[in-house]
């Protein structure tokens, strides 16, 4: 029993594939327990003003390290790169041993989609979102910057 469950723990949890939200995706090749981690992210750390600027020109790979520090963490690097955004996600980015996984933040079913929350902020360049959740918030934008977008659009209208 024991060596079955270490064996399972061996198999990788997540496959690459053609996702029906947009490009490449990552899904769950098993059912996932929440907390786990399932893939580390790569890249280079780079000071937090390089990632500012390469998010204002429309980069969505590049992910928060530390208080003063960015990860332009392309696929190149990691196919943790490929992940998603949705609205409602079952993922999120955590820290562990001194690296960034890709961690399930609630229990995933064999084949879903794994989802982070991209949160982009009202500096940067954020895009529509197709996640397809019923509740989909229309815009791959943090909540908190919501009441400012409305504010921004009463006065433009
Ligand atoms: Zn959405």
């Amino acid at each position: 029993m024991r060596k079955e469950i270490k064996l399972q723990r061996r198999k990788q949890l997540w496959e690459k594939r053609r996702s029906p939200i947009t490009g490449i995706g990552l899904f769950a090749t098993l059912p996932i327990r929440a907390g786990t981690p399932i893939i580390e992210f790569k890249g280079r750390v780079i000071p937090w003003e390089e990632g500012a600027i390469m998010l204002l020109r429309g980069a969505n790979h590049v992910i928060k390290f530390d208080a003063n520090h960015d990860m332009d963490a392309r696929p190149q690097w990691s196919p943790a790169g490929y992940v998603n955004h949705g609205c409602y996600p079952n993922c999120a980015i955590k820290k562990k041993r001194g690296g960034l996984w890709l961690t399930s933040i609630r229990p995933i079913e064999q084949g879903e989609e794994l989802l982070i929350d991209y949160a982009f902020d009202l500096g940067e360049e954020f895009e529509p979102c197709r996640c397809g959740h019923p509740r989909c918030r229309g815009l791959m934008l943090r909540k908190k910057d919501w009441p400012k977008l409305r504010k921004l659009m009463s006065k433009v209208l």
